[in-house]
């Protein structure tokens, strides 16, 4: 783990050096003798702990945490002064918005003890931050998820419920039979969508679980369980191993099954030869997986909107899709510390890159 970063700003620089020597270890210390350097240097700096003395040369220490606390109000501020009276700490407190208040000269031991306070005051708040921008994800799924049940889970029901009624009144078992085939049609893809909701969660609940992959074996199972009706798409692989590649393989099938699925489902109708490459390159860090397909494409301006949750370009179409799968796949791309990308050109194809780090040598999961 990364040792918590501190500024301290005090224009006597003995009092800096002292500092710097009694914490460098537990600490990574920034020390600087005047507050603008040390706001220029937050400008490209994320810093937990900010230190800063009241007396300095053009400024006082509450003017620069002031700045500091509008600027970077995550930061754990404290002010150290050798003159504290009420009205100076009345200000430290409401316009730098100080966590603790300092005498000078101070007490060592005294000091470590507020900085470990401030540390623990910072771990607090960020844990927090990180379950409400959670919670407020979750919250915004929910919303959707609500809609999207009711409109793609509804309107299948109600179209078998209509075409069963008909069934019951056709004489001609020829004539009921394609009502029947119509009923199937609807529940194989109101099935797939329930399975996609299922990829979801479990992507979402479960915890990453890291073993070798097969990158050949899980492409070549996915293909054919996709591929049924698609024979005449010409599908290739190519899996280049520079090094054994640890991952989680429940994500990963579930990644390549929405690609391929994809890649599939946007070919091209009027060209013949339709395609659909995979490439995997593996080394000692990373792999790279790229699915490419000659099919209809999608504007590049979609690139990013492609993975948001319920997009889908064609949605007026009666064959539209979800709008789920690459909104999981992106989820679970990241979850595993990855990055996708799309680069696409109408009529011409996609290309999906992925990019996932390789998690061989790890011990634990994480
Ligand atoms: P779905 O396919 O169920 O609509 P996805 O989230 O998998 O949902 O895809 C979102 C949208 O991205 C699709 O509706 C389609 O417009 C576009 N898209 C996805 N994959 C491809 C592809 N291989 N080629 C062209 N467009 C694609």
């Amino acid at each position: 783990m990364s040792k918590p970063k501190i500024i301290f700003v005090d224009d006597e620089e003995y009092n800096l050096e002292a500092f710097q020597a009694y914490f460098r270890r537990e600490y990574e210390i920034y020390t600087f003798t005047s507050a603008d350097e040390a706001l220029l240097f937050l400008n490209f700096n994320k810093i937990e702990i900010i230190i800063s003395d009241e007396k300095m040369a053009g400024t006082t220490g509450i003017e620069f945490l002031e700045r500091v606390s509008k600027i970077f109000p995550d930061s754990i501020r404290v002010l150290i002064t050798a003159y504290a009276d009420l009205q100076l700490l009345e200000s430290a407190i409401n316009r730098g918005q100080i966590y603790k208040f300092l005498h000078k000269p101070w007490d060592w031991e005294k000091l470590k003890l507020v900085i470990e306070n401030c540390e623990a005051a910072f771990n607090y708040k960020n844990e927090l931050k990180i379950q409400n921008e959670a919670l407020t994800k979750a919250n915004f799924e929910l919303n959707k998820f609500v809609y999207s049940v009711s409109h793609d889970l509804r309107s299948p029901l109600t179209s078998i419920l209509g075409l069963i009624e008909i069934t019951k009144s056709t004489p001609d078992l020829k004539v009921a039979s394609n009502y029947f085939e119509l009923i199937e049609e609807k529940v194989i893809k109101l099935d797939g969508y329930i399975k996609r909701l299922l990829d979801y969660f479990r992507n979402d609940r479960s915890e990453l679980k890291h073993s070798k992959i097969n990158f050949t074996s899980i492409i070549e199972e996915t293909w054919l369980l996709l591929s049924e009706g698609s024979k005449k798409i010409n599908f290739n692989t190519e899996v280049i191993e520079d090094d054994q590649f640890f991952g989680d393989p429940v994500r990963l099938e579930i990644i390549f099954e929405n690609l391929i699925s994809n890649a599939i489902k946007y070919q091209n109708p009027s060209i013949k030869n339709q395609e659909i490459f995979v490439k995997i390159r593996v080394d000692h860090n990373k792999c790279t997986i790229a699915v490419t397909d000659n099919g209809i494409g999608i504007d590049q301006s979609y690139a990013d909107k492609v993975f948001e949750l319920f997009f889908r370009a064609n949605a007026n179409k009666n064959d539209a899709g979800s709008g789920l799968g690459l909104y999981i796949v992106k989820d679970t791309v990241e979850r595993m510390n990855g990055e996708i990308k799309l680069f696409s050109e109408p009529m011409k194809g996609s290309t999906f890159y992925i990019e996932l780090p390789n998690r061989k040598l790890m011990k634990i999961t994480a």
